[in-house]
């Protein structure tokens, strides 16, 4: 028999899976990356004798393709991509791929913010169950590595939206959309109603017999479910209102209700913090429940769980100020999250590279709680000229010890200083973590005033 010829577009932590799992199941693979492969991933390929190109893309090669897994980094309106599609050769996701090839109970998390919190909660929750879980999709290892070389009877994905824009048959049995604001609008011809479309793609194979968590206090997600027929069942989570469905905040208790399952739990012993963190835990409740897993479980889960580091992490206390790194805040949504989660007053460093920024959604908060902004990138206009008559002080600077310096000068006992950026990094540093980290460096380079 002719073997199927897959190329895979990208050679980074999901494609590698893709060339892997690819090969396990008989397709004749070859990968192409058009920028340097890594050291490490070449030498996965090279090992698993796999072909590859790097630096550059063989059209006629990658033309001969039966299927093509693309990475969620190239956008559509690449060239390859353009002459895949007018020859009409399918161009799939990893996660679409690699669903194909596992009988796992699938759970989906996606949102433009709070997807990592509550995929590493759920996951963290499933193991405490003592379940045979993975954790995959944008975090971690690839999906289709581990359905390659493991052999889990439940995945928690976090997927982001350009996962979701190729997939075919993918199905998760319990899907969660967290929240929908704009982001990424450069990959959607600046149009919302795509992004958005794009999120609810989650949706598009469940049925019946799916659990469908969503967060009801968001105008985007109720409006767009009111224009579809939606087949699995609904749990909404509210941080406003009571819900008989699903899950809300009352009175700092995360209550969450499942037909007759009642579950109740003080959301100031939870070691995550701020509003949002409660969206993100009854999700996690949600899921659990819908997996079965007993009320003792989950709260010892919800107790013991550690976040990843750079989402609101506390550096340290110094001068009775606490220094917050939310380094990962990298859009104006989770900043206003990030602002809502104090009472203090707060000196904030934030800036970078606008992504399209509208600051509306923060300016009665900056208002109401920002006594000084510092602003830490080249690129410091926009948010100078919208937040100078409302912020009383403002500084520009490149470097984080300057900022951080004077962001002690400007604090007093009690304060927080927070960087929550609401911007990408790319223009001062290498990534969102290597942002967090010169932070907190610098932060513990402080002395004592
Ligand atoms: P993602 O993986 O979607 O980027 P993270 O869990 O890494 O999400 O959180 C990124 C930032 O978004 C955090 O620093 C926090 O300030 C904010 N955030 C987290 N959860 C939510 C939520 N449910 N709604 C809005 N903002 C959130």
């Amino acid at each position: 028999m002719l073997q199927k010829k897959l190329v895979v577009l990208g050679g980074g932590e999901s494609g590698i899976g893709a060339a892997i799992l690819g090969k396990l199941k008989g397709f004749e693979v070859f990968l192409s990356d058009r920028s340097p492969i890594s050291d490490k991933y070449r030498e996965v390929l090279l090992r698993e004798n796999i072909n590859f190109e790097e630096g550059f893309h063989t059209e006629s090669l990658i033309l001969k393709a039966d299927e093509v897994v693309k990475s969620p980094g190239i956008p559509d309106k690449a060239p390859i991509i353009q002459a895949l599609a007018a020859k009409g050769i399918s161009i799939i996701s990893e996660i679409e791929f690699a669903s194909r090839y596992t009988k796992a109970k699938l759970i989906a998390i996606t949102g433009s913010n709070g997807k990592t919190t509550t995929s590493l909660l759920t996951y963290h929750l499933l193991r405490e169950a003592n379940l045979n879980v993975g954790l995959a999709g944008n975090i971690g290892e690839s999906f289709a590595w581990q359905v390659a070389e493991k052999n889990f009877d439940y995945y928690v994905l976090e997927i982001s939206s350009f996962q979701l824009d190729n997939i075919v048959d993918f199905h998760p049995n319990i899907s969660v959309i967290l929240n929908i604001t704009p982001d990424h609008l450069d990959r959607y011809n600046y149009d919302f109603q795509n992004y958005v479309n794009s999120k609810f793609n989650i949706i598009q194979n469940q049925t019946a017999d799916d659990d469908f968590i969503y967060f009801s206090d968001s105008e985007v997600i109720i409006s767009e479910l009111l224009k579809r027929t939606v087949l699995p069942k609904k749990w909404a989570i509210s941080l406003k209102d009571t819900i008989t469905e699903g899950g809300y905040l009352a009175n700092q208790k995360l209550v969450s209700q499942r037909e007759d399952e009642h579950y109740e739990q003080d959301f100031s012993e939870l070691p995550i913090k701020g509003p949002h963190n409660a969206v993100n835990a009854l999700a996690a409740i949600l899921v659990a429940q819908s997996v079965g897993l007993s009320h003792e479980v989950i709260k010892s889960g919800l107790l013991s769980f550690v976040n990843a580091p750079h989402r609101l992490e506390q550096v340290l206390v110094l001068d009775g100020v606490t220094y917050v790194n939310d380094s990962k805040a990298t859009n104006v949504d989770s900043v206003f999250y990030a602002l809502g989660s104090f009472e203090q007053p707060i000196v904030l460093i934030a800036g970078g590279v606008d992504k399209g920024n509208d600051y509306s959604q923060i300016e009665e908060l900056v208002r109401k709680k920002v006594k000084a902004l510092i602003i830490l990138s080249p690129d410091y206009k926009k948010l100078k000229e919208y937040f100078g008559e409302i912020v009383p002080e403002i500084y520009v600077t490149e470097d984080v010890q300057d900022a951080v310096n004077q962001a002690q000068k400007w604090s007093v006992p009690g304060d927080i200083v927070l960087l929550s950026p609401a911007c990408a990094s790319f223009d001062l540093f290498k990534n969102y973590e290597d942002r967090g980290e010169k932070f907190k460096q610098a932060v513990r380079n402080l002395t004592s005033k």
